[in-house]
C-alpha cells in the first residue's frame, strides 16, 4: 500500500477592524470535455474556426432536429469521475435549463439538474511536503457550452459565434471545503492535473476549456467544523458566486477581495446579499452581476428530446481498468521507488509526460542523479527556451547517456553541464562527442602530479604560504584544474596537491 498520509492544511484566517474571520470556499468547475465532436451532434469543436463553421443543425435549433447523445463525451464523464474516486450513477438523466440568451439559440440549456451521471468524490489537494486537503466533490454533471456573443468588433452591432454551442461540458462541483485562495487555485490546478493525466479535458484555462464559478462566505473560526460535525449549512455565511473565473491569479485575487468585503459589510452590522458578481481584474473588485437565481427561475424540467441515460456497470468497469496511474499515486510511487523527495516527486509528476520522460531516464540508473539533472538541468534550459518537455531536444537516453558517464568516473560533474549544453544545442551520441573532443576526465595520477609539480615549482612563494596555512592548498588545486581544462579528476588533485605540499 502506497503511503498517502498527510496533515489538513491551516484555513486562511483575516483580521477585521472588530474580529479574524475563516474563509469557506466552494467551486463549480466548468471543464470542456476533450472530444472531437459536440454533445449531441457530430459537429466540430476545433478551437479558433472561422465563426459558425462549427455548427450542426441540431446545434442552431433548426426545427425538428433532436439530439443524439455523444458516446464518447459520457465515458469521458466516467472516465474523469472514476479519476475523482467517485461513484458513477448507472442511471442518469437530462433537463432543460430554461433562460434566453442571443448565443442560445434553443432557448434553453440541456444539463443534469436531478440525476447526475457522477456522484460524490474527492481530491487530495497538496499545500506542501506532507501537507494537503481533502476536498469532497458533490457531483459531475454533463450539459452544453452556450455560444459566444462578441460586443467589440463594432461599435453598433453584436455578433454571435455558434461554434461553441452544444460543446460537452463537465461541471464539477465541490462541496465548500477549501478554505483559502491558494487552496483554491491548487483545486483548480489538481484538477486540471488530473484531467489531463485522463485525457478527458485539455485544461487550457486561456481558451476558455477550463473555468469555475466561485463561491465565497465568510464565518467566525469554529463555525465551518460546526458544519462538518452537522452538514447544518446555517453555521456558515451567506455565500457570493463569482463567475466565469478563467485565471488562477484571478481565482485568488476575486477571493480575497470578496472575503474582505463580506467581512466589512458584516461588522458593520448588515447582512451579505446571496448573489453572482463578476471580478474586474483591471479594478481588482468583484462587482454586482445579478441576485441569486433559484432553480426554480430556470423552469427545469426533464428532457423529452431524450430518453434517460442507462449505462452498464461492465462498461464503467471496462473504462476503469484503462485509467493511468495517476498523479497521487505516481507521486508516492516516485518517492518510494526512486527514493526522491516528495518536492522533487511533485515537480517531476505535474505533468504526465514530464513523469514518463523521468521514468525513461531514471530505469536502471540512481533516481536521485536521474531527479536532479531532470529538474535542474533539463527543466532549467527548457524554460529558458520556453519549451515543454515534449519539445525537449535531449532525449532520455541522451540524458541517460550523459548521467552514465559520470557514473562511470569519464567525466566530472562541471564537464557533464559542457557536454549537456552541446548535446541540447548540436545533438549527438554524449559518450561519442566526449570521446572526440578530448573530455574525458584525467584520472591517470602520473599525469595529475606532473601538472601538480610544474605548478607548485612556478609558484615558490605560494608553495611557502601554503605550507604555513593548508587552507591555501585550495589555490593550487584551483590552478591544475585550470591548466587541465576542468577535465582533471578534482579528488585526485586534492589528494596530491595536499600529499606533495606536506
Ligand atoms: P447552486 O446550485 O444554487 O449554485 P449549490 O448548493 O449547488 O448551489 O452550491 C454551489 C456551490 O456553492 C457548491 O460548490 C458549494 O460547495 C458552494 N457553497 C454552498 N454553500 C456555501 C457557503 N456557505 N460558502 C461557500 N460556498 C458554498
Ligand atoms: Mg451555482
Amino acid at each position: 500500500m502506497l503511503d498517502l498520509s498527510f496533515e489538513p492544511p491551516k484555513p486562511k484566517v483575516i483580521s477585521g477592524a472588530k474580529a479574524d474571520w475563516e474563509l469557506v470556499i466552494g467551486l463549480e468547475v466548468h471543464a470542456q470535455v476533450a472530444s472531437n465532436a459536440k454533445l449531441f451532434s457530430g459537429a466540430s469543436t476545433t478551437f479558433g474556426a472561422e465563426p459558425n463553421s462549427n455548427v450542426a443543425f441540431v446545434d442552431a435549433a433548426m426545427p425538428g432536429m433532436l439530439p443524439v447523445i455523444n458516446a464518447f463525451c459520457v465515458a469521458q464523464a466516467v472516465r474523469t469521475g472514476l479519476g475523482l474516486k467517485a461513484g458513477i450513477n448507472l442511471t442518469s438523466a437530462f433537463d432543460r435549463k430554461n433562460y434566453f440568451y442571443p448565443d442560445l439559440p434553443q432557448g434553453y440549456q440541456i444539463s443534469q439538474l436531478y440525476h447526475p451521471i457522477v456522484g460524490e468524490g474527492e481530491v487530495l489537494v497538496d499545500m506542501g511536503p506532507g501537507v494537503a486537503r481533502r476536498v469532497r466533490i458533490e457531483r459531475i454533471h454533463l450539459e452544453q457550452d452556450a455560444g459566444k456573443s462578441i460586443h467589440d468588433m463594432d461599435p453598433h452591432m453584436s455578433f454571435v459565434d455558434l461554434n461553441r454551442t452544444g460543446v460537452a461540458l463537465m461541471e464539477i462541483v465541490s462541496r465548500p471545503d477549501i478554505r483559502g485562495p491558494e487552496e483554491a487555485a491548487a483545486y483548480v490546478g489538481k484538477l486540471r492535473q488530473i484531467m489531463r493525466y485522463l485525457g478527458t479535458c485539455d485544461g487550457n484555462m486561456q481558451n476558455g476549456n477550463l473555468r469555475a464559478d466561485v463561491n465565497v462566505s465568510v464565518c467566525e473560526p469554529g463555525a465551518y467544523e460546526k458544519y462538518r460535525e452537522t452538514g447544518d449549512f446555517s453555521h456558515l455565511g451567506t455565500r457570493c458566486e463569482i463567475k466565469n473565473m478563467n485565471s488562477m491569479r484571478f481565482i485568488q485575487q476575486a477571493i480575497e477581495y470578496e472575503a474582505r468585503r463580506q467581512i466589512a459589510i458584516v461588522e458593520d452590522g448588515g447582512g451579505v446579499v446571496q448573489e453572482t458578481r463578476l471580478y474586474d481584474p483591471d479594478k481588482g473588485e468583484t462587482r454586482s452581476m445579478r441576485s441569486k437565481e433559484e432553480a426554480h427561475d430556470y423552469r427545469y424540467f426533464p428532457c423529452p428530446d431524450l430518453l434517460p441515460l442507462e449505462i452498464e456497470q461492465a462498461w464503467v468497469d471496462d473504462i476503469a481498468a484503462s485509467l493511468p496511474e495517476l498523479p497521487d499515486e505516481k507521486k508516492a510511487r516516485f518517492v518510494t521507488e526512486f527514493g526522491l523527495t516528495e518536492y522533487d516527486a511533485s515537480v517531476l509528476t505535474a505533468e504526465v509526460e514530464a513523469a514518463a520522460y523521468f521514468e525513461e531516464v531514471a530505469q536502471g540508473r540512481d533516481g536521485k542523479m536521474a531527479a536532479n539533472w531532470v529538474i535542474n538541468e533539463l527543466f532549467g534550459r527548457l524554460k529558458k527556451d520556453d519549451r515543454d518537455i515534449t519539445e525537449s531536444p535531449v532525449s532520455p537516453a541522451q540524458l541517460g547517456g550523459i548521467i552514465d558517464l559520470i557514473g562511470r568516473g569519464d567525466i566530472s560533474g562541471k564537464i557533464a553541464k559542457d557536454l549537456f549544453e552541446i548535446v541540447y544545442t548540436e545533438g549527438g551520441d554524449p559518450a561519442q562527442i566526449v570521446e572526440e573532443r578530448g573530455m574525458k576526465q584525467v584520472t591517470d595520477t602520473g599525469a595529475i602530479e606532473k601538472v601538480v609539480d610544474e605548478i607548485i615549482a612556478a609558484n615558490p612563494a605560494q608553495v611557502e604560504k601554503a605550507k604555513a596555512n593548508p587552507k591555501l592548498a585550495g589555490w593550487f588545486v584551483g590552478q591544475v584544474m585550470k591548466a587541465t581544462g576542468g577535465k582533471a579528476n578534482p579528488k585526485a588533485v586534492n589528494e596530491i596537491v595536499s600529499k606533495k605540499l606536506g
